[in-house]
């Protein structure tokens, strides 16, 4: 057992095989009967799909539920997939939504503890305990990732600092007085807060902080080395999403191959996203979780639009809980141009490649004479940032070539000098989509 902080909340993450699918599949019975018996809307589409609680007899009867989406919270705004009575439910949260309503969730009060096991567990197994201090830079408020990361942190026994976002120099000189071991925020975020202090005369990497928690968005290889060269830190990629319970869903061990998902509280699958087909493990999909001991807000066969897919293989730290490699991708994120379908995420890795790029940039999409047409601004690094147009030029062609050879569309670079690109606090904005719509 490889976990340097484990205690008995830990053990889940180790038990054998066996114990945890029969864990999972009485929590699954338990839940299915929870949800049809309290939210009408799920006794809905298991009637209309002819299926009972009383159906699911093995892990694999899950496959004869029918899915839910975003959709089914937008239109039972606020509270219609509520399983408890108000009087049982202590928190709420709500998810940004791009348009209109937003998604609501609710907890009861041993919803919140699960979620802070989880969290916990998580940040065990990135070496974080007690003895250390932890910031959180996430949000606080309706956005799950601030009291997520907080309450973890608390279940942990760390000392928290709950700075939230904004204020980046205020962060960085608590960071420094405090002697931060730990940090939780988006790795955008992060960056910005590496600019902040180098700006300020402060070299993170001599500060006492050596582990950064980084979710809520997608980063590739080229920002983990970033962010941890930048700092002198270990970055672990953590996962999660409001409607099943906020940050904690999954996160990496010390190994960095995949993040492992706490699947004795959220059951994965993998979707082919077309035909809603279960797909073997190791095979790219579409994630599909169900929470398996939330009581407030059941989420069956939830849809998260996400990309990746199923790690089976044994984990050499040793959990038996299996992971999920890196979210490729949000399937709501892709954009097509020109015919062609690309994921952000795509070209953060192809820029990335190129040595003197920085990981603040921003897609343009724009309508010249009735064509899509993409524009990559990119900030470059201050050494990179050279007088000579030739080297500028040179720099231009090869981070257009490297994105050519993974999307396969010509597109135009824009190098522009650090600091011109809008630092973000949360998620990081990075498509700008201008193109006229007919
Ligand atoms: P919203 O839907 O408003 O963005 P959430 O804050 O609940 O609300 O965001 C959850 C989503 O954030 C996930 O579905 C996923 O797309 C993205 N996400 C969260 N963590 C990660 C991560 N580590 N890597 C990539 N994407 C992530
Ligand atoms: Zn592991």
């Amino acid at each position: 057992m490889s976990c340097k902080n484990y205690d008995s909340c830990c053990a889940a993450d180790f038990m054998p095989v066996g114990d945890l699918r029969s864990i999972q599949l009485s929590r699954l019975q338990n839940i299915v009967a929870h949800a049809y018996k309290n939210v009408e809307f799920f006794r809905k589409r298991m009637d209309d799909s002819g299926i009972k609680p009383a159906d699911i007899k093995d892990l694999k009867d899950i496959q004869k539920l029918p899915f839910s989406k975003k959709i089914d919270l937008r239109d039972t705004y606020p509270f219609g997939l509520c399983a408890v009575p108000m009087s049982e439910v202590v928190r709420l949260h709500a998810s940004s939504g791009t348009t209109g309503k937003p998604i609501v969730v609710a907890y009861t009060k041993e919803d919140l503890d699960v979620w802070a096991e989880v969290m916990k567990r998580g940040l065990a197994g990135a070496g974080l305990s007690r003895n250390d201090i932890i910031q959180i830079a996430y949000g606080y408020g309706l956005f799950t990732g601030g009291l997520g990361a907080h309450c973890g942190s608390e279940a942990l026994g760390a000392t928290v600092v709950p700075a939230s976002v904004g204020n980046t120099q205020r962060q960085v000189m608590l960071m420094r007085d405090f002697g931060v071991n730990g940090i939780c925020c988006t790795p955008s975020y992060f960056l910005h807060l590496i600019e902040q202090a180098n700006l300020a005369g402060i070299d993170m990497r001599e500060l006492p902080i050596r582990v950064g928690i980084f979710g809520a968005e997608p980063w590739s290889q080229g920002m983990r080395e970033q962010l941890e060269k930048g700092a002198g830190i270990e970055a672990f990629d953590i996962y999660g999403l409001s409607e099943i319970i906020g940050p904690g869903v999954a996160i990496e061990c010390t190994e960095h191959q995949g993040m492992h998902v706490f699947e004795d509280h959220f059951y994965p699958e993998i979707i082919d996203p077309d035909t809603g087909e279960v797909l073997p493990d190791g095979e790219m999909g579409e994630l599909v979780l169900t929470t398996l001991s939330k009581y407030a807000m059941p989420m069956i066969r939830y849809r998260t639009r996400d990309l990746t897919r199923i790690i089976a293989e044994p984990c050499k730290c040793g959990r038996t809980i299996r992971r999920i490699d890196r979210i490729s991708a949000r399937s709501d994120d892709m954009f097509i141009i020109r015919g062609v379908n690309v994921f952000p995420s795509q070209i953060e890795s192809a820029l990335l490649t190129v040595p003197g790029v920085t990981a603040n940039y921003l897609i343009i999409l724009t309508t010249e004479k009735g064509m899509d047409s993409i524009e990559v601004q990119v900030e470059i690094s201050p050494e990179a940032f050279s007088d000579q147009v030739k080297d500028l030029e040179a720099l231009q062609k090869n981070i257009s070539k490297a994105v050519e050879s993974v999307i396969g569309l010509r597109i135009r670079v824009k190098l522009v000098a650090p600091q011109t690109i809008a630092r973000s606090e949360g998620k990081a904005k990075r498509v700008l989509d201008q193109r006229i719509k007919n």
